[in-house]
This record gives C-alpha cells, structure tokens and sequence, in this order.
C-alpha cells in the first residue's frame, strides 16, 4: 500500500490523471483531509462509492499510531506517535490567547547533534523521519483542533536537526503551505536549526521563504563547543555568515535562540558579548529558560537573572523576546521531547 501522505500534489494528480478520473476529484481528496480533517475515505461522502473503496484499497492515510495523549490546563496537547517499524516522536499543539494555533513537529527519531541541555538527543539518533509521516504529525495535530479552531503556524521545533532532514521536511511543508492543503503561509512557519551552514544555504535557495531560527545559545566558540557539541565541527562564524546569506537573499530577519542555563551561559558579561556579535543585524534574539530534563543537572535561571539578561541586550540595540513555557507539566516544552516512554 502507498502512504497517501507521502504523495507529492504532483504524484497525486498523476494517479487521478493516469485513471482517467477528472482532476478535481483529487483536490476532492486532499479538502477533505486537510481542511475538513477527515480521518477515513468512508468519510469522503461526495465521492462515488467505487472511488472510495478503490482509494482504501491503494492508499492507506494514517500510518502511525497515537501511543499517548496528554492534555496540559495551558491547552497545549502532546501526541506521542508510533511508526510502523515501532518508532517513537512526540509532537505538540500549542494554543495562545491571540488564537494562534502552532504545531510543533519532529524531523528525526532522536538527534544526532548531542545537544547536552536537550532531552531529544539522549539517545542519539534512530532514522530520518518521511515527508509523510511529517505530514501526518501536522495532520493528527489539526484533527485535535475544536470546529472554530484553524491552524495558523508551524514550528519545527521537535525531536531532531531539521536542516539534517530536509529531503523529508521541503516535501512535508508543500503540504502545509499548498493552496488546496493546510495554506499556511512561509512566514508562519518557522524552521529551528542547530547550525548547520550547507543546510541554511540550501534553504535559502529554496523557493518559498520560511522563517529560519538558529540555535545559537552561546557568544563564543568556547562556550558554545561546550553546549553544543556539534559546533566543534562548524564554528560561530561561518553559521552566522550562512544566516546573513539567507536574509540578504530572502528578506527575512533571522531569530537567535539562546538556552539560559543558570550559571553556564547567562551572566551580563555574555549577554554583552552576544550584543557585541550580533550588533548591526536584523536580527531577533528569542531567550529560551532552561526547561528542566529529567537526568540532567542544568538549572533554569532565576527570573531576575532572565530579565536582566534581555536588558543587556536591548541596550546594545537587540531586539528581545522570551519565550514563556508551555506544556510544562506534560513534558511538551521546548527541549522536553523524546523518544522514550511518552511521559
Ligand atoms: N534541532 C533544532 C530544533 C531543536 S528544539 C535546533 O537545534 O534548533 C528548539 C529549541 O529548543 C532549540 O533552540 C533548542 O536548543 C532548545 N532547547 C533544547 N533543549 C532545551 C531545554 N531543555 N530547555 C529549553 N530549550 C531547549
């Protein structure tokens, strides 16, 4: 069986045309998914009988299983998915009071890049996730949605490096932005990266602009080798080289993310040093407090502490914003995900 997810609009038009069945049956199709959140063909009422069953027989939309669902009081939702081959991600509907409705989604079963503040990458690295299993995240996510309710951003924010997926991640977010799909716009959608230079310019070309975020969490290679292991391979300078290419080449301002981790990377003297870096960029500076991992040691800042970190970097010119927690109590904030037991 095809996983119907999978299908790009090409390929899918394609198997309507090669049927010799009209065109719009297959933007049919694809309304009911997306926009009416179907969850079965025998759903798809205004289609013939026949189409239907031939439909069920091909094509299967759901390949994952919801393992667990949890339900935080802030309304952000987290479903734990497992694949067909018995793999497991976490992915995460938040909801804020301006009514925005963002999904956060996974790239990678595990991560490779060893992060040491990030539960994601605990146990490193299982496989790449498909295109339509990132979809079909996006797709379980909207299904939790109440009648009233309409998906307006995507983070990819999950478990895994995004940027070391992107065969998989460009086809899943068609998806998301396509017309007779989710129709989300590029600039509502946001992709999280640890850095890597290749991959930021490989987006740049890319034809649709979404919002790039780096993970910059530290002012100097020292500092940052320590946090994040993976820059001893790269170094500060050529990420933000990579990062200024993608503004000059799409016009959109780039965010710097930066992980407070009380005691480790959050007194004046770095918030000083990151304005010093950072100075002269468009640039957005997104302050991250450490949420806690079970099993790591790593404390979140004070909330003073925080504050005056953000007034470093404003006075030397930075726009700032912290990022407040969500989904605490079910595991759901940034950093949180696993691949574990669905805590
Ligand atoms: N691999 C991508 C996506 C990671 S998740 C990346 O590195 O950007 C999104 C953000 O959450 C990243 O900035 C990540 O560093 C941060 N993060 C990871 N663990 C965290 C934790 N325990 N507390 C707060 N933020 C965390």
């Amino acid at each position: 069986m095809l996983h119907l997810l999978e299908q790009t609009a090409d390929q899918w038009q394609t198997w309507f045309a090669d049927r010799e069945l009209p065109a719009y049956r297959a933007r049919q199709v694809r309304g009911w998914l997306f926009a009416k959140r179907a969850g079965e063909f025998g759903e798809m009422t205004d289609l013939p009988g026949a189409l239907r069953q031939q439909l069920a027989e091909e094509f299967q939309i759901w390949t994952m299983h919801t393992a667990a669902h949890r339900t935080a009081g802030d309304g952000t939702e987290k479903l734990l998915l497992e694949t067909a081959d018995g793999q497991r991600v976490e992915c995460v509907l938040l909801r804020d009071d301006r009514q925005r409705c963002t999904v956060c989604i996974s790239t990678q079963v595990g991560c490779a890049m060893g992060c040491v503040f990030c539960a994601s990458g605990l146990d490193g690295l299982a496989r790449n996730l498909t295109s339509g299993e990132i979809v079909e995240q996006v797709l379980s996510l909207n299904r939790l949605l109440r009648a009233e309710e309409r998906l307006s951003h995507v983070v990819v924010m999950g478990m895994g490096e995004p940027l070391a997926n992107l065969d998989g991640l460009l086809p899943a977010l068609e998806a998301a932005t396509g017309r007779d799909a989710l129709d989300i716009s590029a600039r509502r959608i946001t992709i999280s990266t640890v850095g890597l230079p290749g991959g930021i310019r490989r987006l740049a070309g890319h034809d649709r602009a979404y919002h790039l975020a780096v993970s910059l969490h530290a002012p100097d290679d020292a500092l940052r080798n320590q946090i994040v292991p993976t820059n001893r391979k790269v170094g500060i300078a050529k990420i933000l080289a990579a990062a200024d290419d993608y503004f000059d080449r799409t016009g959109r301002r780039v965010t710097y993310e930066y992980v407070l981790l009380a005691g480790v990377n959050d007194q004046p003297d770095h918030a000083r040093q990151l304005a010093a870096l950072l100075r002269g960029r468009p640039a957005l500076i997104n302050l991250i407090p450490f949420n806690p991992v079970t099993g790591l040691e790593y404390r979140t800042p004070n909330p003073a502490t925080t504050a005056h970190f953000a007034e470093v970097l404003q006075h030397g010119g930075l726009t700032v914003k912290i990022r407040h927690r969500k989904g605490e109590r079910i595991d759901a904030a940034c950093g949180q995900l696993r691949r574990g037991e669905g805590k």
